[in-house]
């Protein structure tokens, strides 16, 4: 029988963005597709910084250091890596135009994230702290360190935000904190959201735990709070049609938004995001994917009666989702027929301080709004993140594997849909 070769048509995929999905996308990718196909990476940071560890940075926990590494040992190899600021996207033309120059795809993946826009609320971006970038969680680290009592306000300023988890985490820490320092009763902490209860979309029965959970930290929930302005001369918070509120130590959650190069490229809707395919990623573009905080999806419920829910913006999403877009990619160039589909389940570890966590996992396109089971607050779920971490950040190789297989054991002795 004779073997006739296949003849190959080299394709080039770009991915914009190289965070959690874009790093993901790209290894996967390379992992699928042979030599011939090029994977290309664009991404204007050298170093990679694990979000979820930035709350142990604020309280001194880790060390800058040990939370960054290089974006070019979270790569395979075979990956080209390209630092460089993506400026523009030509969708007609097939290209992306860069800092270091253009270049042409076949397939392009936005992994841009989300930005933070603190300069777009009045007296905002002076007055507050944040937890929300590395730099600013440096800051923060060093004020926590000075601050010796009086009253924290942690504030929520817009939606959508990434993480919806993350305020909660952080005013649980900040509490242990204090109590670590033995300046526990000196320290008020107040956190204050636009929304009605703690991560809505995750249903009232979760609300009411977290916000259980807040209360046995003597931390004070303020639901439905909609800030304004922030009055730095006065140290007071202006919040929509409320009485002024006085603090000694702000820490915001800054608004958030979708990063102009999508927008400019036509591919955003009125909100900004862009809009995707909910089980293909696919945006209204031929051949483009979005996927991770960039992206829009709609999930069944609605937040008010007018605003329908959207999928929270999460690593564990933008995780799923670049497997789900790099495997979609390889079967097509394979000449296969894609069949994985996001399917919209997810995970969250909440950190409650003492090193102690809780976990929510659920279906977030369950009709007739997502379906989410909560489990006690445990050791487990923390040290289960703090694995996570180090297998996150742990460049290929031996260590890697041996971290993947204990995750992987872990999430199957708890049946949790972990995805490493
Ligand atoms: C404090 C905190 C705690 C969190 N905890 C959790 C958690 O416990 N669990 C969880 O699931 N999620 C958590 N998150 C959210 C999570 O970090 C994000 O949802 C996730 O990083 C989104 O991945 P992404 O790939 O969409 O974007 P990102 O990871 O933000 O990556 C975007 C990348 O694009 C790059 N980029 C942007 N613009 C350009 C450009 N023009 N040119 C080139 N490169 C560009 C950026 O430098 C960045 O590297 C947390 C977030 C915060 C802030």
């Amino acid at each position: 029988m004779s073997t006739r070769r296949q003849t190959v048509n080299p394709k080039t995929i770009i991915i914009v963005g190289g965070g959690v999905g874009g790093l993901v996308v790209a290894n996967e990718l390379r992992r699928k597709l042979p030599r011939e196909h090029r994977v290309v990476l664009i991404e204007k940071n050298r170093e990679h910084a694990f979000a979820p560890s930035f709350l142990w940075l604020m309280t001194g926990d880790r060390k800058p250091d040990k939370i960054t590494k290089p974006v070019a040992l979270l790569v395979r190899s075979g990956v080209e890596l390209i630092q460089a600021e993506a400026k523009s996207i030509d969708i007609s033309a097939r290209s992306v135009i860069t800092s270091e120059g253009s270049m042409t795809y076949d397939y392009l993946v936005l992994a841009l994230g989300a930005e933070l826009a603190p300069d777009s609320l009045p007296g905002l971006a002076q007055s507050a702290y944040s937890f929300y970038s590395f730099d600013e969680t440096k800051r923060l680290r060093q004020e926590l360190t000075q601050f010796n009592g009086g009253n924290i306000a942690i504030v929520v300023c817009s939606l959508p935000y990434k993480c919806p988890g993350a305020p909660h985490e952080g005013a649980m820490l900040i509490a242990d904190y204090f109590q670590r320092r033995g300046l526990r009763h000196k320290v008020h902490i107040d956190l204050y959201t636009p929304e009605p209860q703690p991560m809505p979309v995750a249903g009232p029965q979760l609300g009411k735990a977290v916000e259980q959970m807040l209360a046995s930290k003597a931390i004070s929930f303020h639901p439905l709070h909609k800030l304004n302005s922030v009055d730095g001369q006065k140290t007071q918070l202006l919040f929509d049609a409320k009485e002024p509120v006085s603090y000694d130590l702000l820490i915001a959650i800054p608004p958030h938004r979708a990063p102009r190069i999508a927008r400019e490229a036509g591919l955003a809707n009125e909100t900004g995001w862009v809009p995707v395919d909910r089980s293909t990623l696919k945006t209204k573009s031929e051949n483009v994917y979005a996927l991770g905080d960039i992206a829009s999806i709609g999930i069944p419920g609605r937040w008010k009666p007018d605003v329908p829910m959207m999928l929270p913006k999460a690593g564990v999403f933008a995780h799923v989702q670049a497997e789900i877009v790099a495997e979609r990619i390889a079967d097509e160039i394979r000449g296969r027929t894609p069949a994985a589909e996001f399917c919209g389940t997810g995970y969250c570890m909440l950190e409650a301080g003492e090193g102690l966590a809780g976990f929510a996992f659920g279906d977030f396109f369950a009709e007739p709004s997502p379906r989410l089971e909560l489990r006690n607050l445990g050791r487990a779920w923390h040290l289960g993140k703090v694995l996570f971490e180090q297998w996150w950040l742990s460049p290929f190789g031996m260590r890697r594997s041996v971290l993947r297989t204990a995750l992987r054991l872990g999430a199957k002795a708890f049946k949790i849909p972990v995805s490493v």
